[in-house]
């Protein structure tokens, strides 16, 4: 394998479950990169409430990459680039799906490079077989009896059927 690229990045999301989709982002990430740390936005004051608990939606992930010796996962509930000055990472790392996340990752990485120039956004083109795959559409799926089995770890398909259940 090449040698990975000093230093720390953060992949940051909600993460409201994790995907395959954000999972190979994360593998790749950690591919080129020597350490990564997930980073799993907990806002409380966001509108709309989330399925899993911060805690919830870090351990999914802790459990799905604990394979990889150079990912851990963290909760934090600050500005990201504060938080990225914290760990020391001076990188970002984000998926692209398709044309509608060009437009928002577009304005993030603006307002992110006017809070902290020093901190680089790098965008990772999403595989094929993932470039539909959202947790919102997953958690839609779920919530009409749809097979997400082939979309999130299992653990996770389990725990969304069970809280989707005492709904
Ligand atoms: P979602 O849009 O699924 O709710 P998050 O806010 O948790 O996702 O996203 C975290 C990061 O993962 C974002 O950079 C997003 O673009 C990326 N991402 C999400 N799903 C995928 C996917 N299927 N393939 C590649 N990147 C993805």
């Amino acid at each position: 394998m090449a040698e990975r690229r000093d230093g720390t990045v953060l992949c940051p999301g909600s993460y409201d479950p994790v995907t395959n989709g954000h999972l190979d982002i994360i593998t790749r990430s950690s591919q080129v990169f020597e350490r990564v740390v997930v980073c799993v936005v907990n806002s409380p004051l966001r509108k709309n409430k989330t399925l899993f608990t911060a805690e919830e939606r870090k351990g999914f992930i802790e459990e799905a990459t604990g394979h990889l010796g150079n990912v851990e996962v963290q909760i934090f509930s600050n500005l990201l680039v504060e938080f990225a000055r914290q760990l020391g990472a001076k990188s970002i790392v984000k998926g692209l799906r398709a044309i509608s996340d060009f437009e928002y990752e577009f304005e993030m990485a603006q307002l992110n490079r006017k809070l902290d120039p020093e901190i680089e956004s790098i965008y990772m083109i999403a595989s094929p077989e993932y470039s539909f795959l959202s947790s919102t559409g997953v958690k839609e799926m779920a919530t009409f009896g749809g097979d997400v089995s082939d979309l999130v770890p299992g653990s996770v398909a389990a725990a969304m059927a069970d809280r989707l259940a005492e709904r």
